[in-house]
């Protein structure tokens, strides 16, 4: 494989952009300029077209130290459902994670990775069925993001008429502007807490208001429950959603499910939420994978109900989604709706159940995972 520079454009931040654009003795403008272009333009080259307004010595010193770390696709595939697209992206070293694209009404959403592989070793989960191989970079993490927001752009433009030359200004000011990524969740490969500083200046990155401006609030990491990251968060004041995997309201239930609750015990996860809420002032979403007959009876609500009152909090409930490492079934949708009620009436505790998608394709819930 041949050396890439070094120097990822996408780890840095836009004030670390312009810093080593001084150390290079360039310009603050052009630094300005090529944020433009990686991050409203979602350029993919250093190229005079792609890049005109960059003087040649810039782009010469860019091509000889920097790299754009744009993640070829090794594959991509459509589900059956028509609202969910699933990218496998290969990494310099030759290592490959899964990006998924999903469309809801009046909104997109990118489902990122933070890992290849993850150590969490969750049962019912085809990530932690593959074991962990390495962290993403924060380069790596940010290059989905602008994968998916490129792939927006292409497809608009490849359904809409051909574009005027003012609709070529930053995208956001463009009436014709095309479907623009506003929702990320890291909820794809790996455990985003276990990988924290690269998760966090991603998250920097990706917020930037003069870059993909993603709202805080709409980005959202969902973690297994590693207390020392949700405690830095909080301590951090990160203004970001916090989602927490449950999935039991017990220790013992917990721990078959999740070998992670053995390092961090359910009432010690639970202690460090009530700090992040009440630090914060932020509502936590907990996630519950429902598995036929293992969490999903009315005693396993009302013990839910139990664990979370008092906290602001909602259940998100995820039908369990096939894997091949682990033959639990998914609850039913009469049994999931009993489940809401009693949270509802008896706990008035809002939850939701996750919309199903990409299961053909196996983009859903904790079925990315790479075979070699
Ligand atoms: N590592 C993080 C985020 C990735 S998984 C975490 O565990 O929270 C995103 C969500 O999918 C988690 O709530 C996870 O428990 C859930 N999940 C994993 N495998 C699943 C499966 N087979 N079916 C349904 N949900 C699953
Ligand atoms: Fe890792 Fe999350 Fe999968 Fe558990 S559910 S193995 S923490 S990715």
């Amino acid at each position: 494989m041949s050396a890439r520079p070094s120097l990822n454009l996408y780890d840095l931040t836009r004030d670390e952009l312009c810093r080593q654009f001084e150390r290079w003795g360039f310009s603050r403008v052009h630094a300005e300029r090529l944020w433009n272009y990686l991050y409203l333009q979602l350029a993919d080259s250093f190229s005079p077209d792609t890049m005109p307004e960059l003087p040649a010595k810039v782009r010469t010193r860019l091509t000889a130290e920097a790299s754009l770390g744009i993640l070829p696709t090794a594959l991509e595939t459509d589900s059956s459902d028509g609202f969910t697209r699933k990218y496998l992206l290969s990494l310099q070293d030759g290592e490959r994670i899964e990006t998924v694209l999903m469309r809801f009404t009046g909104r997109v959403t990118a489902c990122i990775s933070s890992q290849v592989g993850c150590a969490m070793g969750c049962v019912f989960c085809a990530t932690g069925q593959m074991g962990y191989t390495r962290h993403l970079t924060p380069g790596e993490i940010v290059a989905q993001a602008v994968h998916v927001a490129r792939q927006l752009r292409l497809q608009s433009q490849s359904s809409s008429k051909p574009r005027t030359q003012s609709s070529k200004l930053r995208p956001h000011q463009d009436d014709m502007a095309p479907p623009r990524l506003r929702n990320v969740v890291l909820m794809g490969m790996g455990e985003p807490l276990h990988n924290y500083d690269a998760v966090m200046r991603a998250a920097d990155i990706l917020r930037d208001p003069n870059g993909l401006a993603i709202a805080a609030e709409r980005i959202t990491l969902s973690t297994v429950g590693v207390v020392p990251g949700i405690l830095r968060l909080a301590e951090e004041k990160r203004p970001l959603h916090l989602a927490v995997s449950l999935h039991a309201a017990t220790q013992a239930e917990r721990s078959a499910l999740v070998p992670a609750a053995k390092k961090w015990p359910l009432d010690e996860l639970m202690a460090a939420c009530r700090t992040y809420s009440e630090t914060t002032g932020r509502r936590i979403f907990y996630e519950w994978t429902l598995i036929e007959g293992k969490n999903d009876t009315p005693d396993h609500a009302r013990a839910v109900g139990t664990l979370l009152r008092g906290l602001p909090a909602q259940v998100n409930l995820i039908p369990l989604n096939p894997t091949s490492g682990y033959d639990g079934i998914p609850t039913r949708s009469e049994a999931a709706k009993t489940f809401q009620k009693i949270l509802a009436e008896e706990f008035k505790l809002p939850s939701t159940v996750r919309q199903r998608r990409g299961i053909d394709i196996a983009a859903g819930c904790g079925q990315l995972a790479i075979a070699n």
